[in-house]
């Protein structure tokens, strides 16, 4: 069955001569909508896993919820902005992030709706952090440094969800001034800074052309196919695949800075999900790690311990 695409449509004004956009922007109601669907898919499949998929459904379904009950107003879009072009090296980001309500109003309800499913003791710290403000910005701080050992890896997960609700909806308001780095060479996030998920190979009407896609933005930023994305060589290019040449799924390994990227390749198959899809495919990341090549970007569900 065909579900609508996230990724909108390029401008067709221009038949035939369709410039490479540097950045596209996610239609978040849909994206949300097709994660939920693989990650049911995923508990499906891996039964081993089912609690964690359903889990981090459940999680996506109240972003979604977020998007009507609590959106992001046009103030807090500009003060995002405003705290973006800082950059998360900035030494005001605390200031900053505990003067913004929506994610923090967004944690609260993931941490609440979230709760129940989890042990108790974790269920339990997860509400805690909702009424300790220091605390819940300093782990926000932390993530966005990519300081990710010094926050639990459970609570690292929610607090990124409410970070990813409320930057995601930023940009998706204000497009014309997300771009604030340089797109073409960059191995992290043009509007956010944050690390990239994966490497997406579009379809449709961008057959062959390839995004990155961002773990806390949505945002996609086109990098040309064939040079690594981390070092910008292009000698050692590999691509692996667990099963045929043909899968969907691959990963591209560059033999000179000895780093790796997943590929989704949604011309073969539109469906997949970066994020769901890339944590059921761990076993590659695996393979790839025990010839000791290191993951580009970070999966938003599955932290660095
Ligand atoms: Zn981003
Ligand atoms: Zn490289």
């Amino acid at each position: 069955m065909l579900t609508p695409s996230d990724i909108v449509a390029p401008d067709k004004r221009t038949p035939g001569v369709m410039a490479i956009e540097p950045a596209i922007f996610p239609m978040l109601g849909s994206l949300y909508a097709r994660r939920i669907k693989r990650l049911n898919a995923q508990a499906e499949l891996q039964r081993e896993n089912r609690d964690y998929f359903r889990f981090l459904s459940q999680l996506v379904q109240t972003q979604q919820q977020i998007l009507a009950q609590a959106p992001l107003d046009q103030t807090e879009a500009t003060a995002i902005h405003a705290l973006l072009k800082h950059g998360p090296d900035d030494t005001q980001l605390g200031t900053n992030l505990s003067s913004l309500q929506n994610w923090q109003s967004a944690y609260t309800i993931l941490a609440k709706q979230l709760a129940p499913m989890l042990p108790p003791d974790m269920g339990q710290s997860l509400c805690d952090l909702s009424s300790n403000k220091t605390l819940l910005i300093n782990n926000a701080a932390h993530l966005l440094r990519s300081d990710y050992q010094q926050v639990n890896a459970g609570v690292a997960v929610v607090v990124w969800a409410a970070l990813s609700s409320s930057w995601a909806q930023a940009i998706a308001l204000r497009q014309n001034e997300a771009v604030v780095h340089p797109a073409a060479q960059a191995v992290c996030c043009p509007c956010c800074h944050a690390p990239p998920v994966a490497s997406l190979v579009l379809g449709g009407a961008r057959e062959g052309i390839r995004y990155l896609q961002c773990s806390l933005c949505e945002v996609r930023w086109h990098r040309v196919r064939a040079v690594c994305v981390d070092c910008g060589a292009s000698g050692k290019i590999d691509h692996w695949t667990l099963d045929d040449a043909k899968s969907a799924i691959q990963i591209e390994t560059c033999g000179d800075c000895k780093s790796y990227i997943k590929t989704f390749r949604l011309d073969y198959d539109p469906e997949l999900e970066a994020v769901a899809d890339d944590l059921g495919s761990l076993s590659l990341d695996k393979a790839m790690e025990e010839e000791g090549f290191v993951r580009v970007g970070i999966n938003p569900f599955s932290f660095p311990a």
